[in-house]
């Protein structure tokens, strides 16, 4: 198969988003030859490669539609589809899904000391950061006017080097923001990592190729957030028990040898089962309760 006709996607190399968006290609049935000196990577199995680069990159290749997908964190992609449509530009992409990973906030901070009760309180303030349009357009909405420094990395020294009053930058943990001193004020934004598509329409083909990627990648999520149920129930409590798990509509009922009173029940919930509803299930008379991970599931 020519490059033409391979779906392109592009991935950060190396970062944050790299280990687990390999993983998901992975999980989806996709066979990578990863070779790092590469930049370009090709798929083994299926007429997929896959163009490896630095995350800020990736928005602008989907727009511009040189790759088909991109698999990018959203506080990357919205900060250049603002920067892009402020210059004049137009901005052309589809996002078909958002993904349980690269999970993080862009959060404005200040000096651990200094007294904070809102946003109000940053007037006229020197914030430095690596997403000026997000944090612009925040601003704005809160009718506070303020300089922006842009600094790309290291923002977080910002204000013990005196260069800023206050950081915008990304936060998981906050732990990196305590060592330095730093408080969180306002979360101005919540970012997972999501697939965005390019808007020219695809071949045939390849759009077949990605609606099947897409229900894929539907399966892994559903799998993950959704449990197979085990247990022993009494004939008579079944309809209160099913009542209690969560997004169950018809379990699978199993006679026990030996027992005339007992069944055992088997389910897929849709959620994972909490430590409570266990207990509560035990005292209905339930026992022998099982939960176990779904690796993949085709609805
Ligand atoms: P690159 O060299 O590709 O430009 P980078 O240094 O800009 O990499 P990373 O630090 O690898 O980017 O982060 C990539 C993405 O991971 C972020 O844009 C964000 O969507 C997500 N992310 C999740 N948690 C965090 C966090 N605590 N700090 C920064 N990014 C995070
Ligand atoms: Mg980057």
């Amino acid at each position: 198969m020519t490059t033409k006709n391979r779906l392109r996607i592009a991935m950060q190399k190396k970062g944050r988003l790299s280990q687990e968006c390999s993983e998901l290609l992975k999980q989806c049935g996709v066979k990578i030859i990863w070779n790092d000196q590469r930049l370009i990577a090709y798929s083994e199995n299926m007429p997929i490669e896959i163009l490896r680069v630095r995350d800020d990159d990736i928005p602008g290749l989907v727009f511009d539609g040189v790759v088909d997908l991109g698999i990018i964190g959203e506080n990357v992609l919205e900060e250049e589809e603002l920067g892009r449509l402020s210059s004049g530009e137009d901005v052309n992409y589809k996002k078909l899904c958002q993904l349980d990973f690269g999970g993080c906030r862009l959060s404005l901070a200040i000096d651990r000391d200094k007294n904070y009760s809102n946003v109000k309180d940053l007037e006229n303030a020197v914030i430095a950061t690596s997403y000026p349009n997000l944090l612009k357009r925040y601003m704005k909405e809160q009718g506070v006017s303020f300089k922006s420094i842009l600094l790309t990395g290291s923002v977080e020294v910002a204000p013990s080097a005196g260069i800023a009053n206050a950081i915008c930058d990304l936060v998981s943990s906050g732990a990196t923001l305590e060592a330095n001193g730093l408080k969180e004020v306002e979360a101005i934004y919540h970012s997972t990592a999501c697939v965005i598509q390019r808007k020219e329409p695809l071949s045939a083909e390849k759009q077949a190729l990605v609606n099947k990627l897409l229900a894929r990648i539907r399966g892994i999520q559903q799998a993950t957030e959704s449990k197979y149920i085990m247990l022993h129930a009494p004939k008579d409590k079944l309809a209160e028990i099913t009542a209690l798990l969560p997004g169950v509509e018809n379990p699978t009922i199993l006679p026990l040898a030996n027992d005339q009173t007992r069944v055992a029940m088997h389910v897929v919930s849709q959620e994972n089962l909490f430590w409570e509803t266990m207990e509560k299930l035990k005292e209905m008379g339930a026992s022998s309760v099982l939960v176990l991970p779904i690796e993949k599931m085709l609805a």
